[in-house]
């Protein structure tokens, strides 16, 4: 073996310091941690995607701009392709990144995000050389202050902003037609992450054309496709323009074009899906809310927050993985989420489960 590396020459303390994104995986469980679709309802097995795949010529390099999915996307959006464009990304968290390196302008970039959010936006904020700044959200009720929060937009001039609307991991909506004034208020590109927005039924993607610097960023991941990779970012020409500038070539691959057109064409059957994990959360938080001594948040999205008031939410998560089920402790994260996890809404089996599962956890912790 060589001698040591010495990183400390070449590579940043910044990023030597890095704490990342963290991913763990368990076999054999229920899992309850990532706001996937759970099995039984991923209709990959419904889709005639299969058939679709056979015909692709994988020796060949995809699509670069990926325009049979663009152009579908547009028509199903209802975007006048004059005004408006989009650009996928290798999940939404690619665009996340392309959208910190195209405004980090070497090192002057500022991020401001409601806090607490999703923490991939700061990472990688981080990583690009933007200054993060965080504005909390209300405590107990997770309420972003609008009129509060442009003060602070004219204060510290964002050159981006994150906007989860809802909002992981509190579940609830950050902003509704308000977003007309944030974009008002900054100079900057102002992103509504609409990754949970077929759980609440409410998109605000017709306001594109109102707003040059106003994106509206989407997954497929949430709706049962997290495999794929496959988010998207509408926006006005001109600031896609500049992020396809940038973006590696032949960033989606030609498996994953082809099956995220047959989910645009499958839209009306993923919505039956969609349907039944909404009917799932009510009846997941009708339940939890019987318990004593837990808060449950109301949620907009597939996953519900829960803050375990009387007991210790690090045992409870601990307790939860040893019976099989594996939730995401969030607690730590932020005060505001002190004792909380977050729960995914799984199948109505997996549900069932969960609930007797915690239910004897909580009555042993109680006596
Ligand atoms: N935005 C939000 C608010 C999220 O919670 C997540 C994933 N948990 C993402 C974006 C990333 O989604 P993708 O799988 O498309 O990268």
């Amino acid at each position: 073996m060589g001698s040591e590396i010495n990183f400390e020459k070449f590579v940043s303390r910044k990023l030597l310091d890095l704490q990342p994104y963290s991913t763990k995986t368990y076999d054999h469980l229920i899992k309850l941690d990532a706001m996937e679709m759970p099995n039984d309802t991923t209709p990959i097995n419904d889709l005639p995607v299969l058939n679709a795949l056979s015909d692709l010529e994988l020796n060949r390099y995809p699509d670069p701009n990926f325009q049979a999915l663009r152009k579908k996307l547009l028509l199903a959006k209802n975007l006048d392709s004059s005004e408006t464009d989009v650009v996928i990304g290798n999940g939404s968290d690619e665009l996340i990144q392309l959208l910190c390196l195209l405004t980090s302008n070497d090192g002057q970039g500022k991020l401001l995000t409601p806090s607490p959010t999703f923490s991939v936006y700061k990472i990688l904020a981080q990583i690009h050389g933007l200054r993060s700044y965080e504005f909390n959200l209300e405590s107990e009720s997770f309420h972003l202050d609008i009129s509060k929060f442009i003060e602070e937009i004219l204060k510290i001039d964002p050159s981006l902003i994150f906007i989860a609307s809802p909002n992981n991991p509190t579940g609830n909506r950050l902003v509704g037609g308000d977003i007309g004034k944030v974009c008002e208020a900054c100079d900057g590109l102002v992103v509504l992450d609409e990754a949970y927005y077929k759980f609440s039924d409410k998109s605000y993607i017709d306001v594109i054309k109102d707003f040059n610097n106003l994106l509206i960023m989407q997954t497929m991941s949430k709706i049962g496709f997290a495999g794929i990779r496959l988010g998207m970012l509408f926006g006005n020409n001109k600031v896609i323009n500049l992020l396809n500038k940038i973006r590696l070539p032949f960033n989606v691959n030609a498996i994953s074009q082809q099956v995220g057109l047959e989910i645009v064409r499958g839209e009306q059957f993923i919505e039956k899906k969609i349907k039944s994990t909404i009917e799932e959360r009510v009846s997941l938080i009708d339940q939890l809310s019987k318990f004593e001594g837990i808060k449950v948040f109301p949620s907009e999205a597939n996953f519900i927050l829960v803050d375990f008031q009387n007991y210790d939410a690090e045992i409870i998560f601990f307790q939860l993985l040893e019976s099989g089920v594996l939730v995401k402790n969030v607690s730590g994260q932020h005060r505001l989420l002190n004792g909380c996890l977050r729960i995914t809404v799984g199948s109505e089996a997996e549900n069932r489960e969960f609930i007797r599962i915690i239910s004897r956890i909580i009555t042993k912790s109680q006596s």
